[in-house]
């Protein structure tokens, strides 16, 4: 079942929360709150929230909304301020400690950078002593330190601490953290060399990549041997998810593990060959030769 999170941008209308060198508390927490809510629903977690515009909400419908929802976890973005100009940092606030506080206030610091004001219990804060599911409260930086400030305006702020969030509720969860970019620096770290495919001896076939040991081609590979392969929805030669690719050889249906390079799905030549019929010889420079049986 699919997890339901309950995202509190805190504040809103008349209640603008902190303010100071140019910023105003409400409009950053909703910032963050909703970039928080699309990565989640990327990620395949549902999200409801207290707010998704400029408005007046209680503390009491905030729990309320969380509570009646149902939401597996409540997590509500704050931007600190201080008399103190000099005060900076990342805190995550709970009402007893808890290891989705622990994890968001790691990813936070890692992807913030910021002094780590570490995690604190609070029994006072209405939307953490209200709400029935574990509940965090993320103060992400200070808008009153001139330096944190300009951070805080910045877009890179506002994806940084939404991905922070995003990544402590997976690893809560259990569940991998997929991001586009990801999959770029995988491309970019993974891919040893290229490779060419040679069938039967005679010549040399679509490129792929050495990846992690593996040599990895695209389904245009299978299409080049003089199969028939598509991506038809309607014969279900779909991507069923990004590890795996369904093929459809024959009439015949088989799972192929893929790997998702730049949008493309690229798999193991060994299980693309014999999904068709061929055998894998073996590779040397650059070159993976397979024959038919
Ligand atoms: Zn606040």
């Amino acid at each position: 079942m699919s997890k339901l999170i309950c995202i509190d941008a805190g504040h809103g209308r008349d209640d603008s929360g902190a303010s100071g060198n140019g910023i105003l508390e409400k409009n950053i927490t909703l910032k963050v709150a909703k970039e928080i809510g699309q990565m989640l629903e990327k990620q395949g977690i549902s999200v409801i929230y207290t707010r998704t515009a400029d408005k007046d909400v209680s503390l009491k419908q905030r729990c309320k909304t969380a509570n009646n929802g149902n939401a597996d976890l409540f997590v509500s973005i704050h931007i600190n301020s201080s008399e103190n100009k000099e005060a900076r940092g990342t805190e995550t606030l709970c009402y007893s400690s808890n290891r989705l506080a622990e994890l968001i206030q790691k990813y936070l610091l890692r992807n913030l950078k910021l002094k780590d004001r570490g995690v604190k219990e609070r029994k006072d804060l209405a939307v953490l002593n209200g709400t029935k599911m574990i509940a965090v409260l993320c103060e992400l930086a200070f808008l009153s330190n001139k330096e944190e400030a300009e951070f805080i305006k910045t877009d890179e702020f506002i994806k940084l601490s939404a991905e922070a969030v995003v990544k402590g509720i997976c690893e809560y969860l259990n569940i991998e953290f997929k991001t586009e970019n990801k999959i770029e620096e995988k491309r970019e770290i993974a891919v040893e060399k290229t490779i060419n495919v040679v069938v039967n001896g005679e010549k040399d076939f679509t490129q792929g990549y050495f990846v992690d040991g593996k040599n990895l081609f695209t389904a245009d590979f299978i299409r080049q041997l003089g199969f028939d392969v598509g991506y038809d929805e309607d014969t279900k030669q779909v991507i069923i998810n990004p590890k795996e690719l369904k093929l459809n050889v024959d009439g015949k249906e088989t799972s192929v593990e893929a790997v998702n390079i730049n949008g493309f799905n690229f798999c193991p030549v060994r299980s693309l060959a014999s999904a068709v019929g061929f055998d894998v010889m073996g590779g040397e420079k650059g070159k993976v030769y397979i024959k038919a049986k």
